[in-house]
């Protein structure tokens, strides 16, 4: 029944029209490691860890060996066929096998071959390192570009192999190899003392444990399970409490006794303030030094140099023109909820102070962090680990607000979100999902059969994408159940990238499909109840799912263009941001009328459609409190520029100085006193510096492609989605972000669609 649209093929169908398709290619059938249809699909059932030792093994031998060839050749072999046609052949025909081992590190069921895998990881990912760290190579790359590129083979290079030569030199420079023997050894000295402090600054969050002790009354509002897990003993009203996430988080969430709340919202951020003010201090000093070095302005540049904004300059007027455009409504937001605070203070009979601090802070969306906690049963990683993971979750999307925004949603717009998980029965959310990207983009989806034994789990399943010529564009596979040891989060991951096929000769052949893997933890459906999902992890699906099509629909050339290179559950972790902005667009479909119906039904009659009034108070609540929750990530947006733009000045201010200046200027919240956020704040140190503005930044342009394209009515257009096929996914990786958006668009993006939506712009109009 799920799957009543779609027809079933079996495998011998697929076989012999995709060897068709191949032969119509190629002139002969064609047997390679990577694979092209479902009946050459391997075994990714792995029980044995020689196996993945073997892979290992033969990539990194394949690997040394042709960069060995490119160090070997001599000036007169220097060209386009030999340094780029190895590298492009190697990640074609090694794609499969390089993204296997990330696969089954992630969602193997057994222990054995998790463990393997990771440690075939770590090795091979150092050993990949080492060889983009070849001199001998990079000066290969730079006569070549220098003497032979620029005065005989440029004009006629395809412009693919040319953005893959531009990447690499970029890549090798960035690392250092254009610096002389003096100065690059003291880049590696920088960095290495950059990554040191790094870990001593997490080190001492995570050592930094106290326990408190609350009476009953101070922790009023608390569940009895929560309590009696923290109870001392029988004779006294003590509870102990620490600042682990499963203690400070529930308590920040419902305790109705603000000193309490207080109390715990200052010693969490006040967390080591002394050393890991002073490591984040000496930390953003090494990284200015670094960057100079190597020939930017600050950090910032050197972060923003490969991702959309391309200059820290270009991120400053974009944070600027934001907050320049929602302040007033900010300021309003605020307003409101001190009148909550107000009443709320009246009630209890306590004096009002008629300010706000950030001793409010509160999850608004409750559902979606049980739901987090629950996954974390089940992770494969240290616990300590998994509360940054978790806090890191939070901060990007935006979910911490305040004790008052969650009254002030409870108030104007009442969502019983259990009673609306009941329309959400996974199956139907899948059915749905498939039928609106089906109808948008002209495609078919075609469950696959007769795999399973070569898939890793019986959860799994096997998808076909097919084009309206009935050519096959690429397969996917959905793991969508939580087990023991699997990834505990959402994400897709590439299996195999689709690229062209090139010859010994760089003469295109044929081509590679691509193939990934969606990765979800929705809860199992039991034999009285289905699996139902709440809002936000309908949300979450349609997410991982734009990227599986986003990968899929993609045509490039080459394999490093072809989807993301690695797990996407943050988008902060790569370095190509766009890759998140279709997946963001395609959220918009869980807020229309029209789309929710098709993937909606309640699960014990189909036909019954989510009620009006549940729809509006979704729909209303996107928009509530917009004002402050962006002017809050304006704040670490704009704080994370200042510190890594070369302004910040340990003379002029330090950092818990700087926090309290930008936090009341820009968000209009005081810092808690005696807290430093720069001190707590674990990501800016480990790697995801200087990045921060992201979520912003593609918030605004998804907004503004939905709007003006898609917009009201054109939700399942499929002129409208050819063009998103033809203007943006085509292309994958092969151009730039931007200018895929502007050719779409048909002009550079927009802030004003962003907030109309948020509801910001009518309001400032009132
Ligand atoms: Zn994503």
């Amino acid at each position: 029944m799920l799957y009543r649209n779609h027809f079933v093929r079996n495998l011998s169908d697929i076989g012999s029209r995709s060897r068709c398709l191949q032969r119509r290619n190629n002139n002969k059938y064609w047997f390679s490691l990577s694979f092209r249809t479902a009946t050459t699909l391997p075994d990714l059932n792995i029980e044995r860890s020689d196996h993945i030792c073997q892979i290992k093994e033969t990539l990194q031998a394949q690997i040394q060996k042709y960069h060995d060839k490119i160090a070997s050749l001599s000036r007169s072999e220097l060209n386009a066929k030999n340094l780029l046609l190895l590298p492009i052949r190697h990640s074609q025909q090694y794609s499969y096998q390089s993204h296997l081992l990330s696969l089954l590190q992630n969602v193997s069921p057994h222990k054995h071959i998790r463990d393997t895998c990771v440690q075939m990881n770590q090795e091979l990912s150092k050993f990949c390192i080492d060889m983009s760290m070849r001199r001998d190579v990079y000066n290969q790359y730079k006569i070549y570009y220098d003497e032979i590129y620029k005065q005989q083979e440029e004009s006629a290079m395809d412009n693919e192999w040319k953005r893959l030569l531009h990447m690499l030199l970029r890549d090798y420079r960035r690392n250092g190899l254009g610096l002389n023997e003096k100065d690059y050894d003291k880049m590696k000295e920088l960095s290495k003392r950059i990554s040191e402090l790094s870990i001593i600054f997490n080190n001492n969050l995570s050592l930094w444990n106290p326990k408190f002790t609350f009476t009953r009354e101070q922790l009023k509002g608390m569940d009895e399970d929560w309590l009696h897990i923290r109870y001392n003993g029988k004779e006294s009203d003590d509870y102990k409490v620490t600042l682990q996430y499963p203690d400070y988080m529930p308590i920040m969430d419902k305790c109705e006794v603000e000193s309490t709340r207080a109390k715990m919202e200052l010693e969490f951020h006040s967390r080591c303030k002394v050393e890991n003010s002073r490591i984040i201090e000496e930390v953003i000093a090494l990284r200015q030094m670094r960057s100079e070095l190597l020939g930017y302005a600050n950090h910032s540049d050197y972060i923003c140099e490969i991702r959309m904004a391309k200059t820290s300059q270009r991120v400053s007027q974009f944070l600027q023109n934001l907050w320049n455009r929602i302040q007033d409504l900010s300021q309003r937001d605020l307003e409101v909820l001190l009148q909550l605070k107000k009443a709320d203070k009246a009630k209890c009979g306590e004096t009002f102070d008629g300010e706000f601090g950030v001793e409010f802070t509160h999850i608004y969306n409750i559902y979606l962090y049980m739901y987090i906690m629950k996954l974390c049963l089940f992770n494969q990683f240290p616990k300590k680990n998994i509360y940054t993971y978790i806090y890191f979750f939070f901060f990007f999307c935006g979910l911490f607000a305040r004790y008052y925004m969650n009254q002030r949603v409870e108030k104007d717009c009442k969502i019983d979100n259990e009673k609306l998980r009941e329309y959400f029965p996974l199956e139907l959310v899948i059915r749905g999902c498939f039928d609106i990207f089906q109808q948008l983009f002209g495609l078919k989806i075609v469950p696959v059969q007769g795999v399973s034994s070569k898939l890793w789990h019986e959860d799994v399943q096997a998808f076909e994408l097919i084009d309206g010529k009935k050519e096959t564009v690429g397969y996917f596979m959905l793991d969508l159940h939580p087990r023991e040891g699997k990834f505990s989060h959402a994400c897709m991951t590439t299996l195999q990238q689709g690229c062209s096929i090139y010859d010994h000769d760089g003469q295109r052949t044929g081509s590679q499909v691509p193939m990934n893997v969606m990765i979800c933890n929705f809860p199992k459906p039991t034999p009285n109840k289905p699996c139902l999902l709440s809002h936000n992890e309908v949300t979450t699906f349609f997410h991982e799912f734009g990227h599986v099509m986003h990968q899929l629909c993609g045509q490039p050339n080459l394999a490093r263009f072809s989807g993301p290179n690695f797990l996407t559950i943050f988008f902060f972790f790569q370095s190509e941001d766009f890759v998140e902005t279709p997946s963001q667009m395609f959220e918009n479909w869980c807020w229309d009328k029209e789309s929710l119906d098709m993937m909606s039904g309640h699960y014990k009659d189909n036909n019954k459609k989510i009620p009006d009034e549940l729809i509006k108070g979704i729909q209303q609540s996107r928009k509530i409190n917009s004002g402050l929750h962006h002017t809050r990530q304006l704040y670490f947006g704009m704080l994370d520029q200042y510190i890594h733009s070369g302004k910040f000045d340990i003379h002029q201010e330090n950092t818990e100085q700087l926090c309290a200046r930008l936090s009341e200027s820009i968000w209009g919240v005081k810092a808690t006193e005696n807290t430093n956020f720069l001190a707590t704040f674990s990501h800016l140190v480990g790697g995801y510096d200087a990045t921060y503005y992201g979520y912003l930044w593609s918030e605004v342009i998804s907004f503004d492609m939905f709007r003006t394209k898609f917009g009201k009515g054109k939700l399942l257009d499929q002129t409208v989605g050819l063009l998103f096929r033809d203007k943006v996914l085509k292309w994958g990786g092969s151009k730039d972000g931007m200018e895929l958006v502007t050719n779409f668009l048909g002009r550079e993006p927009k802030m004003d669609a962003f907030l109309k939506e948020k509801g910001l712009e009518l309001e400032m109009e009132e």
